[in-house]
């Protein structure tokens, strides 16, 4: 199973890849992810990407493509991917096209002022990379689930989200006529509440077998 999730940053992309990677056991690739942890490995690529990261800005294509490549020749792919975050341009939907294209793309829709609170509010696990609402955290500094710090991230500052918002309308937005044109884009709505977005996704995903 081959699935993309769309949407702007905020929507609830990679906390509902995870939680149809859990009951899938298809892996779940977040671009995001891959990018901040090889910065903090230092790499070649980790080093190149922060500089756009830190200002919300995307990571330059090829260097991005280069990446997803390698990752889905891993031996885990061979069910597939949930793919959180990648494409995001419709050079990198094209390329992605012509590496293994998707079966279906879920597109996750929230209103505006929605996405700006909840990255306003949000902190991250940088250990099991959870996601939680400050307002659901009781200490606001320590992961629930793990134990490990929580991180406010560098690009969840309101200047940064804006501008996200912003390149997210203009360079990502796109890709839903992209999808939609190929026939494969299934919108869901993110206001539903956690637990029946993931049931509607795993229905959509029904329909493929
Ligand atoms: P995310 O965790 O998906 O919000 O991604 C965090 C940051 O990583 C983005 O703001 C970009 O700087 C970079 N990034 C992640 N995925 C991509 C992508 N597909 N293309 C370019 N940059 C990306």
């Amino acid at each position: 199973m081959k699935l993309v999730f769309l949407g702007a940053p905020g929507a609830g992309k990679g906390t509902q890849a995870a939680r149809v990677s859990e009951a899938t056991k298809v892996p779940h690739i977040s671009t995001g992810d891959m990018f901040r942890s090889a910065l903090q490995n230092q790499t070649p690529t980790g080093i190149k990407a922060k500089a756009y990261m830190d200002k919300g800005e995307l990571v330059p294509d090829s260097v991005t493509v280069e990446m997803v490549d390698e990752r889905l020749k891993q031996q885990d792919c061979e069910t597939g991917y949930l793919l959180d975050g990648f494409p995001r341009t419709l050079f990198q939907a094209e390329a992605l096209d012509a590496l293994q294209p998707p079966d279906l793309v879920i597109n996750l829709v929230l209103p505006e002022e929605e996405l700006l609170r909840r990255l306003t509010q949000r902190r991250v696990c940088e250990k099991c990379k959870g996601t939680f609402s400050v307002s659901m955290l009781k200490n606001h500094e320590i992961c629930p689930t793990c134990g490990a710090p929580l991180v406010h991230r560098l690009d969840d500052q309101p200047e940064t989200i804006k501008e996200r918002i912003v390149i997210y309308n203009r360079d990502t937005a796109p890709l839903i006529d992209y999808y939609q044109a190929q026939g494969k884009l299934r919108s869901v709505s993110g206001m539903i509440g956690l637990e029946n977005v993931t049931r509607e996704i795993l229905a959509i995903i029904g329909a493929l077998a």
